[in-house]
């Protein structure tokens, strides 16, 4: 890796007088732009010049400590030089030139926020980044740090090419279970008109004898889960804006898999007049009339749940009398614009899911985890009867921020939830647990009493996962169900003929 950067010290006088120190200064700088690297690392001043208030510079680095590190660490004591001994001070800094090579295999075909122009030479993609210009790469984004964040994103490039793929480690699983059931539920409950497809990809309208099979999985959650371990419920807001996806990391890279939300430009009816003028008159609407008249998006529907709970409590500081916090969420569906696989009930764009969030010490959200993990156990066990399994996973904020790999925190991380389905022979998630450490607290800026890490996690309980699980083992005739779940169900509703 090299940069190669031209810069320039703004200075509020001219400075000939001090030439002589400048040059002192300079020629012993090697102690600033090297220090910390391993011998003969660092950055070099290839050039300096004073040109009245003006000191312009050349330096070339490697990744130790970078060219634009380097002028960094030169303006304070440069600035104490000048402002004790000649009462000149340094303004500002110009970027005048910022080139950075970097080791690869391979082209890269993306535009990149303040690059100019990539090359692909000898094994080097070379940068060249956009300096001097207003919103290009000046002072302010230098001591941001942008051009190590844009090396981190190369590197994070280059190293998922070629798919590595998510973890994936079998932790335990049941044993198989007697039905024979071997059908598709999905189909059999269109037959049965348990459910119809909705007007929108990915949806479906769930009649009531399917609804009555979700709310018996929401009142069995309610009874083994939620009451014996003292979960509160909330409602958690189902639109989340950009702000909270920043927070929750979802904002690096949720963008193919989310329906965005636009608000009106204004709610003046006379600036939509024409887009309804246009349906009276066509009976179409009218789409790009409407691409015109909508704003920029201010974030997309619901993900993944948990996020939009922690507007709740940020930016605070929790009494530790009050931890662990365990809450609950069953307000509104989950939206997710899927890919190819949409199968059935199974994958859909908008499905139903409890989310159960706790937070403590870590202590307490390891030990609230294994209280779940057992709820869990219990009820898939002795009341679901399922042939189930659980696996040690990617961690899910990992798998949503398009990352690979472990968690490094120790004992945090995704356990997958899957169940067999016997009609085409595979295992579908159907829900998950994570240890989430301090990632969101951090991300939230929320904060213990008494200071120790404060850690959290969360479960999403997938109704429509459930549900195929559940039909696909048992079938959808209540005498072939498990004893323990009729009880929980009642009787079956009648519901909407047709004729
Ligand atoms: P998959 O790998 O099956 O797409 P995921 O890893 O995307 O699942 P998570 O992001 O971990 O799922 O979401 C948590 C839970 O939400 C899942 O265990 C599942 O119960 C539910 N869920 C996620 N996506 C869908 C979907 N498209 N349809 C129905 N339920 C879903
Ligand atoms: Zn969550
Ligand atoms: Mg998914």
């Amino acid at each position: 890796m090299k940069f190669h950067l031209r810069a320039s010290f703004r200075l509020s006088a001219d400075a000939s007088k001090a030439e002589a120190a400048i040059s002192v200064f300079f020629s012993n700088a090697k102690n600033i732009v090297q220090k910390g690297a391993p011998e003969g690392h660092g950055a070099k001043i290839i050039e300096w010049k004073l040109t009245g208030n003006r000191i312009d510079l050349i330096i070339d680095s490697d990744r130790y400590v970078r060219a634009h590190d380097a002028l960094l660490r030169l303006r304070r004591p440069l600035a104490e030089l000048l402002g004790n001994n000649y009462k000149i001070g340094i303004r500002g800094l110009d970027i005048n030139e910022f080139q950075i090579e970097v080791e690869s295999h391979r082209d890269i075909g993306h535009k990149i926020p303040y690059v100019r122009n990539i090359r692909y030479e000898d094994g080097f993609l070379k940068l060249e980044l956009d300096v001097g210009e207003n919103g290009s790469l000046g002072q302010s984004e230098i001591e941001k740090r942008i051009p190590d964040r844009i090396v981190n994103l190369l590197e994070e490039k280059l190293q998922t090419y070629g798919g590595k793929s998510e973890h994936w480690e079998l932790l335990w699983e049941s044993s198989p279970k007697e039905s024979n059931y071997n059908k598709d539920p999905t189909n059999e409950m269109i037959k049965r008109n348990w459910i119809k497809h909705g007007a929108s990809r990915g949806q479906w309208i769930y009649g009531p004898q399917a609804t009555q099979l979700f709310r018996t999985f929401e009142k069995i959650v309610l009874e083994e889960i939620i009451k014996p371990l003292s979960y509160l419920e909330m409602i958690f807001p189902k639109l989340d804006t950009w702000d909270v996806w920043k927070k929750s990391g979802h904002a690096k890279g949720v963008y193919p898999e989310i329906y965005f939300v636009c608000p009106p430009k204004t709610r003046d009816p006379a600036f939509w007049e024409e887009v309804m003028d246009y349906y009276k008159v066509t009976h179409e609407v009218p789409q790009e009339l409407i691409k015109e008249k909508i704003d920029v998006p201010i974030g997309g529907m619901c993900y993944a749940q948990c996020p939009t709970f922690w507007g709740f409590i940020q930016g605070a500081t929790l009494p530790n009398d009050d931890l662990p916090i365990k809450v609950f969420d069953r307000s509104g569906t989950s939206h997710r614009y899927e890919s190819g696989g949409i199968h059935g009930i199974e994958r859909v764009d908008e499905f139903h899911r409890i989310e159960i969030v706790w937070l403590g010490t870590r202590e307490q959200t390891l030990e609230e985890a294994e209280k779940l993990k057992e709820r869990y156990k219990y009820i898939f066990e002795t009341i679901l009867k399922l042939h189930w399994r659980i696996a040690w996973v990617t961690p899910w904020f990992m798998a949503q921020e398009g990352e690979t790999g472990l968690a490094k925190m120790e004992g945090a991380g995704t356990v997958d939830y899957e169940a067999l389905l016997p009609y085409n022979g595979n295992w579908i998630e159907f829900q998950n647990l994570s240890v989430n450490g301090e990632k969101y607290p951090k991300g939230f800026s929320v904060k213990t009493q008494l200071g120790e890490p404060l850690w959290s996690g969360c479960s999403g309980v997938g109704l429509e996962r459930w549900a195929s699980a559940f039909l696909a083992q048992n079938g959808l005739d209540p005498e072939n169900w498990p004893e323990a779940f009729r009880k929980y169900f009642g009787n079956m509703p009648k519901g909407i003929r047709t004729l």
